[in-house]
């Protein structure tokens, strides 16, 4: 298997410690790292992936990582190397909070609108970083968002982030997708672009607003793309400014993309929402 040696990290300068969860590809550890240039520690996230992982998996996870490793951004989980041979471990940043939707569940009693635009103006952020390298992340939803600290939230998960051709839409052709939270052309052509992340961005602010409820509880997935088609959206959520799901409702889930704003766009409006909210705040 091809990974640049700069990445490539030798597996005794990693101590395994507690898990944290499990996924497709195998568990996640704290773990401790040690640093051989500056022999400083550090606490990371491992991804151990199943010894029994098929080579097209093993590939799949090698692209991952070689993805992460060129994305440097304060809101992105961030690489820090490979241990390569057969279990292969990802080193990656740790996120002490864990989960962005389980957080938001477990906290909802306090969390205050202040912190909840936050989480979403860094989000967009991320967003903003990755469409300018023409990446579209694909995946955009509370379960690939973990949290670092009570004030910042990083974008993860990027199995399926894509560069863009340059006709800026890419097709998927295999795999199971996340259909509540796809934009419709995803679901009927299974196209993706920047402005199939903006609609998954909104979706995933309503999450935020909703504090970690799924979207589209108790409806199939058959009957969202119609529910969608027949002009119905998501609800605004209690916490969520009317102006701003107003927002959602009208540009971001617009049908047609090129009707949609651009991350940059949003970008703009997050920040206007959230000063508002930080000077009612104040008041
Ligand atoms: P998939 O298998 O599709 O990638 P997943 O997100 O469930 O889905 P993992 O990314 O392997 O799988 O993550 C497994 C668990 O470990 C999840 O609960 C996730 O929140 C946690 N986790 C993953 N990366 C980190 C991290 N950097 N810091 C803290 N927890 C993490």
């Amino acid at each position: 298997v091809q990974v640049d040696n700069d990445i490539r990290i030798r597996r005794e300068l990693i101590t395994l410690k507690d898990l944290i969860g499990g996924g497709q590809f195998g568990n996640v550890y704290k773990a401790i790292y040690q640093n051989p240039e500056t022999d400083e520690k550090m606490t990371v996230a491992v991804k151990v992936c199943k010894t029994d992982a098929e080579p097209a998996d093993t590939q799949l996870i090698l692209q991952e990582s070689s993805l992460m490793r060129n994305f440097r951004h304060a809101h992105i989980i961030s690489l820090i190397g490979v241990c390569v041979d057969s279990p292969m471990w990802l080193v990656i940043e740790l996120a002490p909070f864990g989960e962005l939707r389980e957080y938001l569940q477990q906290e909802k009693d306090w969390l205050p609108n202040k912190t909840l635009i936050l989480f979403c103006s860094q989000i967009c952020d991320s967003l903003v970083y990755l469409h300018s390298t023409r990446f579209v992340h694909r995946d955009i939803a509370a379960r690939n968002i973990l949290v670092c600290s009570p004030q910042c939230v990083k974008l993860a998960d990027f199995g399926l982030s894509r560069a863009l051709d340059y006709d800026a839409v890419y097709t998927a052709s295999r795999g199971k997708l996340p259909i509540k939270w796809l934009a419709p052309e995803s679901v009927n052509y299974r196209q993706f672009s920047m402005a199939s992340d903006v609609w998954m961005y909104g979706v995933c602010v309503w999450e935020i607003f909703s504090l970690g409820i799924k979207p589209w509880i108790g409806v199939s997935n058959a009957d969202v793309i119609m529910h969608i088609e027949q002009g119905a959206r998501l609800q605004c959520p209690d916490k969520c400014p009317p102006s701003f799901y107003n927002f959602l409702r009208n540009r971001i889930w617009a049908i047609e993309p090129h009707k949609r704003p651009t991350i940059d766009q949003i970008f703009g409006i997050v920040c206007d929402v959230k000063r508002q909210i930080d000077r009612n705040f104040e008041n």
